[in-house]
């Protein structure tokens, strides 16, 4: 068994990855991302991580809510193209090309997919994802009721496609782990959590960690407690999304992504105070140059 590496993101090895603009680029160059997110009373989310996605330099984003978030996504992100979903409240997935009045998406459209922000975990939210998940080729990004849903359905673990992003706080990841005694024990449980699975898992909180398919851990330098408050995870998301959307490879965009949320996280406090920080907030402070 090889030895596990640790590393410590700090503001050099984040600026070695990121890249720099192609003067002759356009917004195809920067993929289109897809995120799968909201639900009656949690649009919010929604709104959260495509802005974040925005802000995170994506060339196009579609964002999939139930019917009863449309005209809000419309209306507040209007940068992002918005496919209600055929359900009122919530969230059945990619619409079937028969329900008249409502696109069919295809998943091998997007450069990337995020899914679950707000999503909840209705009957339908989980048939959509035993639907999709399936289907899918490229690494995608999984957060919040998604991973609840995995949790409970543990089956579904063998079809995320390889070196996908799950990004669970602390309870999250228990519920698809178990409990631990000790914090040697937590990254124990990471590590081997990322290897058998063969993804990328970001266990969020101060010092996030982020541990890859070959089980090295990566221990983000950024971030400080005004991030604790909701909404937060949603903008993470919506980040990660983006990074991947944009060619990024999966542990790298992970890395990345969390140095640069926290630094956003940071930023906010250094001006305003971390009390009070809202997710819109960090969302605004994200910075790439
Ligand atoms: P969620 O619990 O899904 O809303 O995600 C919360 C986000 O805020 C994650 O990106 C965490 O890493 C971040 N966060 C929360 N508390 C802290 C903290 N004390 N220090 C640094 N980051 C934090
Ligand atoms: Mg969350």
């Amino acid at each position: 068994q090889a030895p596990t590496s640790y590393y410590f993101t700090q503001p050099s090895e984040a600026r070695l990855l990121l890249r720099k603009r192609n003067r002759f680029s356009n917004k195809g160059t920067f993929g289109h991302a897809l995120l799968l997110a909201g639900s009656y009373g949690k649009i919010g989310a929604a709104v959260l991580s495509a802005k974040a996605c925005l802000r995170a330099g994506v060339g196009l984003l579609t964002v999939q809510v139930p019917q009863c978030g449309y005209t809000i996504l419309q209306t507040v992100v209007p940068e992002a193209m918005c496919s209600p979903d055929r359900h009122q409240n919530i969230l059945t997935g990619i619409a079937p090309s028969d329900q008249a009045g409502h696109e069919s998406l295809d998943p091998s459209d997007f450069s990337a997919i995020g899914i679950g922000p707000g999503i909840g975990k209705a009957p339908e939210t989980l048939a959509m994802l035993k639907g999709l998940l399936p289907s899918l080729k490229k690494p995608i990004v999984v957060d919040a009721d998604a991973l609840n849903l995995l949790a409970e359905n543990r089956e579904l673990l063998n079809h995320i496609p390889p070196s996908s992003i799950l990004t669970p706080h602390p309870k999250e990841f228990e519920r698809l782990t178990k409990k631990w005694s000790n914090d040697y024990q937590k990254l124990d449980l990471l590590r081997e959590f990322a290897k058998k699975n063969k993804i990328v898992v970001v266990l969020k909180g101060a010092f996030s960690a982020i541990a890859t398919p070959d089980g090295d851990i990566h221990f983000n330098s950024t971030g400080n407690p005004g991030l604790s408050t909701g909404g937060t995870g949603d903008v993470l998301t919506g980040v990660l999304t983006a990074l991947l959307a944009q060619g990024y490879d999966p542990v790298e965009a992970a890395v990345l992504g969390v140095y640069a949320h926290g630094l956003a996280g940071d930023q906010v406090a250094s001006q305003r105070g971390s009390i009070g920080m809202t997710a819109s907030d960090v969302i605004d402070a994200l910075r790439w140059e």
